[in-house]
């Protein structure tokens, strides 16, 4: 079976990385998925040995900053591999890619003193990593509705409020904390500062389900939490624009993830159709089987065709704003439409954790939510393309991006 099926095919080293990762999940993890899914304490034994395995193996923080261990500079060959590491649920914590994001922000933003106390560790798998940006009180789509604070005082930043639905709260070492640092216009009233969790005065609240089953999302609080002066990242005020560069490569690294995911429902559910038990129905004679098929399949190459779209501007350095949201969205949208295929053609099989398909069917529903929902960035979209036009103009598809200038998401 040829990984490879697109013009913008990888060169090695990506290639043999991703057939690596590939055997990786296919031998190591997905045989442990149940006890992966299981109780908190054993779950998270068996994640840190297999991470440790990937260690071992070379396959740890593949796009981590090439200067601090990363072995890919580019994020349209790197695809390639984070497809490989999403087609497990656990594949992005096992290799380290949860964090990928926090090591280029802090590498690039930090102070001497953030790298030393949180890249460091986070580059060694170390330290885990977490991001507190909505809160409860607040509309996650609208920063300007933040209310967690950040007051300078003798010492650093004193900060009061409360975030919710925080990835990996329930572990993380530390929580990059979006918080309002003044009054007034929304561009400088935010900043991004960094919390480690044993600080006074943090508190995790409670787990949050999602759907029903919890994977480590928390309510987290900080009363009174004081944390150093050079714990901010990057300047005080800048925190929306640091917002906006964490979802430009946030949204491509998850997305791909994902369309791991959705390739391994279809690859999941063309086995099924060819099966003894597929055959005894002749499933591949069927018109509406060959659709669900076809439906899949199409999802699964447009949402790849433009998630390389984005990844090529991002390397290019081009204005890739458009070309985000719209991968993100349609790579939602293909891992939906593939699990729920799949779900179908196993029948109540399905439906049930006899199969991982359950388990992706709720995360496909997350995926709608979660870094910008589908309405935010579809209304962003549209309104991004109609500027064209609204000054009398055409957009022209032969360019390289969208006219740059334009209100960005
Ligand atoms: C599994 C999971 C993990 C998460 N992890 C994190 C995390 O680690 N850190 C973190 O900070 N947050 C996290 N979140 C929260 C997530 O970022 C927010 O849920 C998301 O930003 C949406 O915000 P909201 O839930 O407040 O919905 P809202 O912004 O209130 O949106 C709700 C609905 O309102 C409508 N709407 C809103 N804006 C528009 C618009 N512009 N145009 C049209 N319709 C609109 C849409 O129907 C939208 O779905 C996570 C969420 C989930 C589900």
């Amino acid at each position: 079976m040829t990984l490879v099926t697109h013009r913008n095919a990888p060169g090695e080293p990506a290639l043999g990385l991703a057939r690596q990762v590939r055997t990786f999940i296919d031998e190591q993890v997905i045989p442990r998925e149940p006890e992966l899914a299981g109780d908190s304490a054993s779950a998270s034994a068996c994640q840190d040995e297999l991470a440790t395995q990937a260690r071992i193996a070379g396959l740890w923080g593949l796009f981590y900053p090439a200067s601090h261990g990363g072995k890919l500079a580019s994020l349209a060959d790197y695809l390639w591999v984070a497809e490989q590491e999403g087609r497990s649920e656990y594949g992005p914590a096992i290799f380290g890619a949860d964090a990928t994001l926090d090591t280029h922000m802090l590498l690039r933003h930090g102070s001497q003193a953030i790298k030393r106390d949180f890249l460091a560790p986070l580059l060694m798998g170390e330290a885990v990593s977490s991001y507190g940006m909505s809160e409860p009180q607040s509309i996650g789509s609208i920063p300007a509705t933040l209310t967690t604070s950040a007051e300078q005082v003798a010492g650093g930043w004193r900060l009061n409020g409360r975030k919710w639905f925080i990835c990996r709260a329930d572990c993380a070492s530390f929580v990059t904390v979006v918080a309002r640092t003044a009054e007034g216009e929304l561009g400088g009233a935010l900043s991004m500062i960094l919390v480690p969790t044993d600080v006074a005065g943090f508190r995790i609240e409670r787990q949050l389900d999602i759907l029903g089953r919890f994977t480590g999302q928390c309510e987290i609080a900080f009363s009174d939490v004081v944390v150093p002066r050079d714990y901010l990242l990057g300047q005080a005020g800048r925190g929306l624009a640091l917002m906006q560069e964490r979802l430009g490569l946030g949204r491509v690294l998850r997305a791909a993830h994902w369309l791991g995911l959705a390739q391994r429902c279809f690859d999941l559910m063309c086995k099924r159709i060819c099966s003894d038990r597929g055959e005894m129905a002749r499933l591949t004679e069927k018109q509406l089987v060959r659709l669900r098929v076809f439906q899949s399949f199409q999802a699964i190459a447009g949402a790849r065709a433009l998630l390389h779209d984005a990844a090529h501007k991002f390397d290019a350095r081009l204005d890739n704003n458009v070309e985000v949201n719209l991968a993100k969205v349609a790579a939602s949208q293909a891992l939906s439409t593939a699990v729920d295929h799949a779900i179908q053609i196993f029948g109540a099989e399905g439906l049930c954790d006899l199969s991982p398909l359950s388990g992706i069917y709720r995360t496909a529903r997350t995926t709608h939510i979660l870094d910008g929902t589908d309405d935010a960035l579809i209304s962003a979209v549209g309104r991004r393309l109609l500027d064209a036009y609204a000054t009398g103009g055409l957009l022209d598809f032969s360019t390289p991006s969208v006219p740059a200038g334009a209100v960005p998401a």
